[in-house]
């Protein structure tokens, strides 16, 4: 029952690296509609479950199924992109020599084929859509300013509105707030929230501060499984993750 309701179902994932697991039977459900923030100190296999869900690793043993039903480990990068997981990572990749406006375009019509935004006109709505794109990534002011002139915080809120634009139905999101100025990291949070009520959202992140400000359940992994999970505070208090944390 748990699979079935789920968006995302990893159990008993393992991936060795030369005999080395980075991920030693994790075990992780996400349910639709679910922000989760993923913590765990470095090597903890944070990275490699992300490259598991999106095909780039392919495990050697376990369950991966998305929505219940579509077995991940089957399937190659485009197909998992094609069924609705996005993926986000630290550094943003916008094309600096074009505009907010045109990033979110080119997101918009890449799904067509390479040729799509010369041969094809924008219509009425793809525009209403790069609208609301722009409001919801706070860059209407900045539709016309090219990508290389904005902060490192916008953008990457650029490339999020970029992932947005391509109707995700699961958004891996990979340290947002990491280089962000406070108020940036303040802002990502609440944009993240926002995005949260579209789209489940799984985000990897070692900012505390951060995580404390998404209020959501977390998932401290740790050699490659679970150690802990609940709300921050919850995992806060548990012996095993204080020592993982602090006790190195
Ligand atoms: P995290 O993202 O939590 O810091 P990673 O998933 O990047 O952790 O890494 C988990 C462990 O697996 C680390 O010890 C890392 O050195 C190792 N690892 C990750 N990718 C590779 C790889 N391609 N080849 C060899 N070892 C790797």
């Amino acid at each position: 029952e748990a699979v079935t309701s789920s968006l995302l179902y990893l159990d008993g994932v393992s991936v060795s690296f030369d005999g080395f697991k980075a991920l030693n039977s994790l075990s992780l459900v996400i349910a639709p509609g679910e922000m989760r923030a993923i913590i765990g100190p470095n090597g903890a296999g944070k990275t490699t479950m992300m490259d598991v869900v999106t095909g780039k690793t392919r495990p050697d043993e376990g369950t991966v199924l998305f929505r219940g039903q579509d077995d991940l480990t089957r399937l190659d990068e485009t197909d998992i992109a094609e069924l609705g997981i996005g993926r986000k990572f630290q550094r943003p990749t916008v094309f600096e020599s074009h505009t907010v406006w045109d990033n979110l375009e080119l997101a918009l019509k890449a799904p067509r084929g390479p040729f799509a935004t010369l041969l094809h006109r924008t219509s009425g709505e793809e525009r209403e859509r790069i609208d609301d794109l722009l409001r919801t990534i706070r860059l209407s002011e900045k539709r016309e300013e090219l990508a290389a002139n904005l902060s490192h915080g916008q953008k990457q809120w650029l490339e999020i509105g970029m992932l947005l634009a391509q109707a995700p139905k699961l958004l891996l999101v990979d340290e947002p707030a990491a280089g962000m100025t406070d108020s940036e990291t303040e802002q990502t949070a609440i944009l993240l929230k926002e995005i949260a009520r579209t789209q489940s959202v799984v985000v990897v992140e070692h900012d505390m501060d951060f995580v404390r400000d998404l209020g959501v359940k977390v998932t401290v992994l740790h050699e490659g499984s679970v150690l802990a999970e609940g709300s921050l505070d919850h995992v806060s208090a548990d012996p095993r993750v204080v020592e993982v944390y602090l006790g190195r």
